[in-house]
């Protein structure tokens, strides 16, 4: 796999920390758990979409762009963070905002909602959940168009192949950080989403010759639908790099038990998952996406599926922006 050869912008500083929890693993008394820090890389309040913005915003300059044009929830990090990279390059970005639970459009919102105002997004368009997102994204390539700019699309979450690259390239730095600081892993939990992140980091592991089980913990989809997708997207980040092929699709594994009623609905399982990380180890989770994917974490531990002796890693994703849109779903406001 040659990841030097593609276009890249670089937004993070060096390689995120990987770190131990001793507190939580104490706390949870089942194995040694390790968090890799993704929530610190670069750009406006961090998260794993920065990895991926290196190489298509990278992209989008060599073919002449002016204009970033993404979708995303209402509270996307995903909105904030290619907003962030576009104002980093003298770019300018057109959002299109999908509802996917009904109503969740709120224009006076804070968290990523604020954000996107504050870093001066030129329009977003709100569609309902449902929509063709690819084709409301067109329209306004074709908007952008008519006033003799030139718009670059970026699909939901970034998690095309070539997006997809940025995480290739995690699952490479998470096995040099394993060999400097003479550390290894028995198992890697992330959230699985839009799922660059997961076959991005199968697809970087496995080039590498890490043999690291990956579990990605489903925060949209169902169990089969969501392995078909990081199968199918897995096998073209590794077309694209000249990365080993096919990876086994027994590689390949979701667990959907944490989604709870959908996408970015709270679970109570996602509250004291949050609460837990904030208390006992002073690091904040989002309640979409990283609070969903250490509820996994935490309920397989309870179920005895790792044990004491193991080391398990768990890939902080970023998020903690649209916590403050959340509040009243996390903290009870009787409680001081
Ligand atoms: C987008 C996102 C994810 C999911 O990553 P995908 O590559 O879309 O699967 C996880 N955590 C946070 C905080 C995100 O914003």
């Amino acid at each position: 796999m040659q990841l030097s050869r593609f276009p890249r912008r670089r937004y993070l500083r060096g390689p995120t920390p990987l770190e131990p929890m001793p507190r939580l693993s104490e706390l949870l008394g089942g194995p040694e758990l390790w968090i890799k820090r993704d929530d610190l890389t670069g750009l406006a309040g961090g998260g794993n979409k920065s990895r991926k913005l290196e190489f298509l915003v990278a992209d989008a300059i060599e073919q002449g762009a002016d204009t970033l044009i993404t979708c995303g929830a209402v509270q996307s990090n995903h909105c904030r963070l290619t907003l962030a990279a576009a104002a980093r390059e003298g770019l300018k970005c057109r959002l299109v905002l999908e509802e996917r639970v009904a109503d969740s459009f709120q224009a006076d919102a804070t968290g990523n909602h604020l954000l996107y105002r504050l870093m001066g997004v030129e329009s977003f368009r709100v569609v309902p959940g449902g929509t063709d997102l690819a084709g409301a994204m067109s329209d306004e390539a074709d908007a952008v168009a008519s006033e003799g700019r030139r718009a670059y699309v970026i699909p939901g979450g970034g998690s095309n192949a070539l997006g997809s690259l940025g995480y290739a390239n995690c699952g490479r730095e998470i096995i040099a950080q394993c060999y400097e600081q003479v550390v290894s892993f028995d198992h890697l939990i992330c959230a699985s989403g839009s799922g660059g992140t997961h076959a991005g980091l199968l697809a970087g592991l496995h080039s590498g010759g890490a043999d690291l089980p990956v579990v990605g913990i489903s925060v949209r989809q169902p169990k089969e639908r969501q392995e078909r997708h990081i199968v199918a997207l897995t096998d073209a980040v590794l077309e694209l790099a000249g990365g080993r092929r096919p990876m086994p699709e027994a590689k390949v594994e979701v667990d959907d038990r944490w989604v709870g009623g959908g996408y970015s609905l709270p679970t109570a399982t996602m509250r004291e998952a949050v609460q837990i990380l904030a208390q006992v180890e002073g690091i904040l989770l989002d309640p979409v996406y990283t609070g969903k994917a250490m509820a996994g974490l935490i309920g397989q531990i309870r179920e005895g599926r790792y044990t004491k002796g193991e080391r398990v890693l768990y890939l902080h994703t970023g998020g903690a922006p649209s916590l403050s849109a959340y509040a009243s779903d996390l903290v009870d406001p009787r409680s001081s």
